[in-house]
């Protein structure tokens, strides 16, 4: 199946209910109930707040696929994403066959649900549930991990979205997608089950990259001894983290999401068809790194106090108490010769100017002018 057909595919296959990132425990609930009986689901525990977290299986293959969204709880794309799949899977496409009798899927969606609720990273304890893998103080990482540890996968997909101000080594683009096959060890060596993640990964790249060219890296690659994808690569299941990133107008990560179902589908199809192994783990490392070269806000050649240099500008999110949106505050996060660095939005005209003070690293207070247009405003971090 080629790329584009996948990504015209999911058109069609979106769960329309879900439609931004402050979807709710209850709303995934009311999904999760119509599912048909081919979706095996089981209530795996409860929240600290006491709300379920299930396991739904699905197809009779020999190739134990694993996948869980949404440990952080603000991080709401990969669960999007798998009732998108769910979707797909109810279809009568030729892969849906390939995959039902080559594999058996096993999902856990939204496992921080508490978080999600107020969209917050952490768990009701404050804690965050990927660095609480060797403790598990946590009831969600107890769940997740029994879960692994029940089922034995050979592969796993650890999904999560990263900060918008990651980009792509070498094309100063937001890394709107980016993947890992992460360590096991300090070393970061690399056995089998860790290179069929790379291989798994490598055929993803493959397709995604001719629709999103410079806009896929790999994320950082650290051994973190307290994370579950570097524990459950060291138990044996091949694990392929996905983040979902920044892309041009899209804060509700409703385009990111066509690219990160295409991603997935890539990925089980290459499993389901073993095409993984005709990769190799020099494509894999060939991959660019992440890197932070960009802003939200970059102001070019503009003047302030006698001389004229660059204003980047970043914004932080933060939830309302009712977790149904966020609050962006801008900040002036670097001030100088960013002449090596792009932005979401770079103002860049003749006859610029600036009324108001630039204080690095507070917030944004100023106004911008084109001629005598007014083009941007902030009051105390606030956009106008
Ligand atoms: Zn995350």
């Amino acid at each position: 199946m080629y790329i584009k057909d996948i990504l015209s595919l999911h058109s069609s296959f979106k769960e329309v209910r879900l439609n931004n990132r402050f979807f709710k425990h209850e709303d995934i609930i009311a999904l999760i109930k119509k599912l048909p009986a081919t979706f095996k689901v089981k209530e795996a525990g409860k929240s600290v707040k006491g709300l379920s977290i299930h396991t739904i299986q699905w197809g009779n293959g020999p190739v134990k696929v694993m996948l869980w969204s949404q440990m952080h709880g603000d991080e709401a794309t990969g669960t999007m994403t798998l009732f998108d799949l769910f979707n797909f899977l109810q279809s009568d496409h030729e892969s849906v066959t390939l995959l039902a009798n080559n594999c058996t899927l096993l999902f856990m969606p939204m496992v921080n649900p508490d978080g999600a609720t107020v969209f917050t990273r952490r768990n009701a304890q404050q804690i965050d549930i990927n660095r609480d893998y060797l403790q598990t103080l946590t009831p969600e990482a107890k769940i997740l991990k029994q879960c692994r540890d029940d089922f034995e996968p050979h592969f796993g997909f650890n999904l999560h979205d990263q900060n918008t101000l990651w980009s792509v080594k070498g094309s100063r683009k937001p890394a709107t997608l980016s993947y890992l096959a992460p360590a096991y060890d300090e070393a970061l060596s690399v056995n089998d089950t860790r290179k069929n993640a790379m291989l798994v990964i490598t055929e993803m790249f493959k397709h995604l990259n001719l629709v999103l060219p410079q806009q896929i890296s790999l994320f950082d690659n650290e051994f973190e001894p307290r994370a579950f994808g570097d524990n459950f690569q060291k138990k044996g299941t091949s694990t392929i983290l996905i983040e979902a990133g920044g892309y041009q107008n899209d804060f509700e990560k409703q385009e990111i999401r066509s690219f990160y179902f295409a991603s997935i589908l890539t990925g089980l199809i290459s499993i389901a068809s073993s095409s993984y192994q005709n990769q190799n783990t020099d494509s894999y490392f060939s991959i660019p790194q992440n890197t932070k070269q960009i802003f939200h806000i970059l102001i070019k050649n503009i003047a302030i106090n006698g001389i004229k240099t660059d204003i980047g500008i970043n914004y932080e999110e933060k939830p309302y108490l009712n977790g149904l949106g966020t609050e962006k505050t801008y900040f002036i996060e670097d001030i100088g010769d960013l002449s090596y660095c792009d932005a979401y939005t770079v103002y860049h005209t003749e006859n610029q100017s600036i009324e108001g003070d630039i204080v690095f690293n507070q917030n944004a207070s100023f106004k911008l002018y084109s001629d005598q247009n007014l083009i941007l405003s902030f009051t105390d971090g606030k956009l106008q």
